[in-house]
Order: C-alpha cells, then sequence, then structure tokens
C-alpha cells in the first residue's frame, strides 16, 4: 500500500508495545501499525486497528482486580457521560479520572470499588449522579 502522505513510499507493518502497570505487574502488549519506508509516517489500518483492540481486550486476564481504562470508557458511554462529568460523579479532578481512563494512574481501592459497583448496578451510578446534582441522559435504559 503507498503512503498517503509522502505519496512515493510503500507502507510495511511494524510492530510496538505499548506497557501498562496495573497494580504491581507489567503487562505489554504488542500493537500493529503501518510505517511508511520513505517518510517513516505511521498509521494504523482498519483491520490492524481491530487486532489491536482484540489484543488490548486480552489484557485483562493479567489485571486481577485491577480495571482497564476501557472498562471506565465503557462505564461513561453507557450513561453518555462526558470527562468532565464522571470526574464530578465520582468526585475526582478530570485531569485525575483522565488518567483512570488512560491508565497514568488507578484509583485507590475505594474509588475501584465504587466504580465496580456503578459497572455491575446501574442505579449506584444513579445515585451518585443525585448527588452530584447531574441529570443523567434520557437515553439509557434501566
Ligand atoms: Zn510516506
Amino acid at each position: 500500500m503507498k503512503c498517503r502522505q509522502c505519496k512515493s513510499g510503500v507502507l510495511g507493518e511494524a510492530a510496538y508495545v505499548r506497557e501498562f502497570y496495573p497494580g504491581r505487574l507489567r503487562v505489554a502488549v504488542v500493537l500493529l501499525q503501518s510505517v511508511c519506508d520513505s517518510c517513516g509516517h505511521t498509521r494504523t489500518l482498519s483491520a490492524q486497528h481491530d487486532e489491536n483492540l482484540r489484543r488490548l481486550a486480552a489484557r485483562k486476564s493479567a489485571y486481577g482486580d485491577v480495571l482497564m481504562g476501557e472498562d471506565y470508557i465503557a462505564l461513561r458511554k453507557r450513561h453518555s457521560l462526558t470527562r468532565p462529568q464522571m470526574a464530578r460523579v465520582l468526585g475526582v479532578s478530570i485531569r485525575t479520572y483522565t488518567r483512570y481512563e488512560n491508565e497514568d494512574a488507578y484509583p485507590v481501592k475505594s474509588t475501584r470499588l465504587l466504580i465496580e459497583l456503578a459497572i455491575g448496578k446501574p442505579e449506584v451510578l444513579h445515585f451518585l449522579a443525585d448527588k452530584a446534582d447531574l441529570a443523567l441522559g434520557l437515553r439509557e435504559e434501566c
């Protein structure tokens, strides 16, 4: 496949490693992308993206009790909340909440348990949203 950027090079598949540090572990996931042999431009093709998502989801088995960033994102999207809204619901700063989604940080156990509760029981998130004076979207069903 030709490079869209320089229009002269050819894309070749290259692997890279993304590291996560849940608990005291180091979890490395090998991900795929395409790199131009001429200009070095990188691109993730749709098949590579799907495979990367599969590989990222598979790391869950190494996490034990720790939640993945995707778990936070899934909960937030299920209730149609923005990051600032979700931060408000959990009583943390936007920066702190964003670090949970990106796995730059993992919450303390009490916060993690609260989030697990909210994942398992939607009414818990409703309760927290009420406490934060936040009306949840009407799109969700529960
Ligand atoms: Zn190129």
